[in-house]
């Protein structure tokens, strides 16, 4: 399991998906990172997109503005000036987008184009009715098409800009009540002033309520992918690994050992196998009953995997057979290993209740011959070796060595 995967495992307690019922972020701030960290590419479209827009939305007004202003207006002068920002900082944001590897950043930049696009969209342009008009008169004027756009950019910051609801929420609340101010103080160009404020608060609401669900869906799907990862993980552990010792299981060892077995001779590196073998066991379910089995099976593996490195694999490949794989170990090693962890169980007193016991455990083992490229053959050897051990007394370990085996001494 990579780290990444127990990381999210730690995450989807149900109650971390909940939403705030006014704001769509999760309850939980570390599956809110998460879930911007995981929509970190979506965003950096959707700023795409949003610098898209405003690159052409600035085209487009600084040639209307020089076309229908009179140049000799500072109204001019600053409402082309406000243009070209808008011009160049979707530029920026362009290049920040497709650079900027922290959400944070990301977030700052779609809110910033988001804030001079609304002041771009409602600046004038056309001629001020008056020729001596105000600056402010002569700089703002909202009309239909500028609020539209308005609103249409506002859905695409609010729907596919992650994690930054608030913020925009409040610069459109900003936008919303300085063009109202300017719509109701300057009412000339508009036809109906009640209309456009009907027409326009009604469209914010629109906008909030439709960007609010969306992300809504779009945090709900990301619980659910958690969810879905962690029942994957959940079902490749079961699969791997033996109910009762939680030890890996026969069909895991056999799939990492011919993986092992392939790079073993790709790099010429040693490999062996062990397998170990309970002595007597039958005798312990027969005088203690089942559960005492159970419970000393379980105390044998954590013993045997106490004394392994992490890339050792042991598997319960029988009732009371085990195996173990032992990448970059030659015999020599191998025959260490086995025989420290004969000599620890032979040591181990086991519990059941009140009860105390002895067991020990037989060993063969083999090193992978260079042209041994079958499990199944390094399994024989090995299985040889074991029954070799059993039949000299049990608790001990045989190697499968060629051309000769070499016995180890009793304890
Ligand atoms: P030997 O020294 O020759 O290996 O003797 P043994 O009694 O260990 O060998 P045998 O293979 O005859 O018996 C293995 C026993 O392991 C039989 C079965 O009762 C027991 N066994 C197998 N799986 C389990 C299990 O999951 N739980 C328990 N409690 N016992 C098991
Ligand atoms: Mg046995
Ligand atoms: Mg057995």
């Amino acid at each position: 399991m990579t780290a990444k995967t127990v990381e999210l495992l730690a995450i989807p307690d149900p109650a971390a998906g909940r939403l705030h019922g006014l704001r769509p972020q999760f309850v939980d701030p570390r599956v809110e990172r998460g879930f911007q960290e995981a929509s970190l590419a979506e965003t950096r479209s959707g700023i795409m997109l949003l610098a898209t827009a405003g690159m052409i939305a600035a085209l487009v007004t600084l040639y209307g503005g020089w076309t229908y202003l009179p140049h000799d207006h500072a109204a001019y002068l600053l409402g082309q000036g406000i243009r070209t920002t808008l011009l160049l900082g979707s530029c920026a944001g362009m290049i920040v987008a497709l650079r900027a590897r922290h959400h944070e950043t990301l977030l700052w930049t779609g809110s910033l184009l988001l804030a001079v696009g609304c002041l771009t969209l409602s600046l004038r342009m056309t001629t001020p009715p008056l020729a001596d008009a105000a600056l402010l008169e002569a700089l703002f004027h909202l009309n239909r098409d500028g609020a539209t756009l308005l609103l249409i950019l506002a859905v695409a910051v609010l729907t596919l800009i992650v994690g930054h609801f608030m913020l925009n929420a409040l610069l459109l609340a900003l936008a919303l009540a300085s063009f109202l101010a300017i719509v109701n103080t300057w009412p000339s160009g508009v036809d109906n002033t009640a209309s456009f404020n009907y027409a326009f608060t009604t469209g914010y609401v629109f906008v909030l309520a439709l960007g609010h669900g969306i992300q809504r869906i779009r945090r709900q799907v990301y619980v659910t992918r958690l969810q879905l990862q962690e029942a994957n993980a959940q079902l490749l552990e079961q699969a791997t690994r033996d109910y009762l010792t939680n030890c890996f299981n026969r069909r895991h060892f056999f799939t990492v050992a011919e993986a092992e077995l392939d790079r073993a001779a790709r790099h010429e590196s040693p490999l062996s196998i062990a397998v170990m073998d309970l002595d007597h066991f039958k005798s312990i379910n027969d005088r203690h009953g089942h559960a005492c089995g159970d419970s000393v099976l379980k105390q044998v593996v954590a013993v045997v995997q106490n004394g392994l490195r992490s890339s050792d694999i042991l598997a319960r490949v029988g009732g009371e057979e085990f195996c173990l794989l032992l990448p970059e170990t030659d015999l020599v090693e191998a025959r260490a290993l086995t025989e420290r962890l004969r000599r620890t169980i032979a040591a181990t007193r086991f519990r059941h209740g009140d009860l105390e016991l002895d067991m020990s455990a037989s060993f063969g083992i083999a090193q992978c011959g260079q042209d041994e490229r079958q499990i199944d053959t390094l399994l024989e050897r090995a299985d040889r070796a074991l029954y070799e051990a059993k039949r000299a007394g049990r608790n001990q370990v045989r190697l499968a060595a060629e051309p000769t085996s070499v016995t180890s001494s009793k304890q």
